[in-house]
């Protein structure tokens, strides 16, 4: 069963079909999901997601599929951690952690927009799936195409990680390997969308895809106790994350399923690639592109699609944008480790150290409820901290030499 009325331009109203399409004809908007809410608020209650297993699709109804969803079955309902250490440390009362750095099958929030994208391209009747990505979407769209058996083509960055490229290789696809930075791989891969007729998820399937980032937010309220918490901070890369985590919670509130939001938002981004977050702390109507220059590969999107709504999120909801060093974001990455035993990749080094930054300036208080959003996993990033956190001590077979190094 379907709850979805069609496609609906953000900028100007007007209405299209659900078909793949993704800008408006008329003003060159992006195209948006248009449910029907009436529906959806009689037809789902608490208790009937409480009942349901425990993956994204428990909230069916609000995402954009006509039928029963395919991919992703296991993705999705990641822990939120209470994570006591680290608030100690941060100086604040009430903190955690929304972990998709254990999201399945590839270990980053990815998992959830792809497998809206895969559901739906099936629907559509694509053969073939493809994407521009900084590294987490390759992984993810690699694996859940090959469980699907659909052809894909997955173009990257060509300076991306190892643990990127293997993880996505491992699949065998068909990798790209672009030289040249992401905004130069998504502009090719927008002029290879309009010639061959692929599943591009990010491109021609955006507006569903993207949907999937608001069940990271569903989660989030359901598992504070069917309650949004007071603080949110958000990594950005081309900014739909964060306006999905938003809408998540508005369509949570209009649909009877939380009492009220009084959530702030914050944008993090690294210092190397800061458009969101430059134009927040100038109250700036415009993104201004950068070129970027950071570890956090995964976050560096110079010209992010929906900069400007990420912008305008932190502005309605009175949150604010703050940017970190390579550095902090290396000990960033480093406390949550020894703090939690979340080992996280460069993207969440970022959100915490932002985190981090703005308790401090006294931006977000000490004793109200914060989420802090880790989104991808620390194994793929290696070489971000290899040569910051020591070397193992070797040592000889024997009690004399472990005596001799270790204990002296
Ligand atoms: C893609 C990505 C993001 C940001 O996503 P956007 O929706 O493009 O802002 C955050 N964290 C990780 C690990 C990612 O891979
Ligand atoms: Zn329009």
């Amino acid at each position: 069963m379907s709850w979805v009325k069609g496609l609906k331009c953000r900028e100007c109203g007007r209405t299209y079909p659900k078909h793949a399409l993704y800008v408006c004809e008329y003003c060159f908007g992006p195209l948006e999901v248009d449910y029907d809410y009436g529906r959806i608020k009689k037809a789902l209650t608490r208790r009937k997601i409480e009942k349901r297993p425990k993956n994204m699709w428990r909230y069916r109804e609000l995402l954009p599929i006509d039928k029963s969803p395919t991919d992703g079955l296991n993705s999705g309902f990641t822990p939120l951690i209470r994570a006591k250490n680290l608030a100690k440390v941060l100086g604040v009362k009430e903190l955690y952690l929304k972990d998709d750095s254990t999201n399945h099958p590839t270990l980053s929030f990815k998992d959830r927009v792809v497998a809206v994208a895969l559901s739906k391209a099936k629907e559509f009747g694509f053969k073939t799936v493809a994407c521009a990505s900084t590294g987490n979407l390759a992984n993810s769209v690699s694996a859940q195409a090959a469980i699907a058996n659909l052809e894909r083509y997955i173009f990257i960055p060509a300076d991306l990680e190892l643990g990127k490229v293997i993880g996505t290789l491992i699949y065998q696809p068909t990798l790209i390997a672009v030289e040249g930075n992401y905004d130069q791989v998504n502009r090719l891969c927008s002029e290879i969308a309009t010639k061959y007729k692929w599943a591009f998820v990010n491109i021609n399937i955006r507006p569903y895809y993207a949907e999937g980032s608001k069940t990271f937010g569903y989660e989030i309220a359901e598992q504070l106790g069917w309650k949004a918490p007071k603080h949110i901070v958000v990594p950005c890369a081309g900014g739909s994350l964060i306006t999905k985590i938003w809408k998540s919670l508005k369509e949570f509130k209009n649909i009877g399923l939380i009492d009220a939001i009084d959530t702030k938002i914050y944008a993090a981004q690294a210092d190397g690639c800061a458009p969101i977050v430059t134009a927040i702390k100038e109250n700036s109507e415009i993104i201004k592109p950068v070129k970027p220059h950071t570890i956090a590969k995964s976050l560096a999107i110079g010209n992010p699609a929906d900069g400007i709504y990420a912008a305008e999120t932190v502005k309605e909801t009175g949150g604010w944008g703050e940017d970190v060093t390579d550095d902090e974001i290396v000990e960033a990455i480093k406390l949550l480790a020894v703090t939690e035993g979340v080992f996280t990749e460069t993207a969440g080094g970022v959100t915490l150290g932002v985190a981090k930054k703005l308790i401090e300036q006294g931006r977000i208080p000490k004793d109200e409820s914060i989420v802090v959003c880790i989104t991808g996993n620390g194994l793929k990033t290696q070489e971000a901290v290899k040569d910051r956190i020591g070397r193992p001590i070797k040592i000889k077979p024997s009690i004399a030499s472990f005596e001799e190094h270790v204990k002296k």
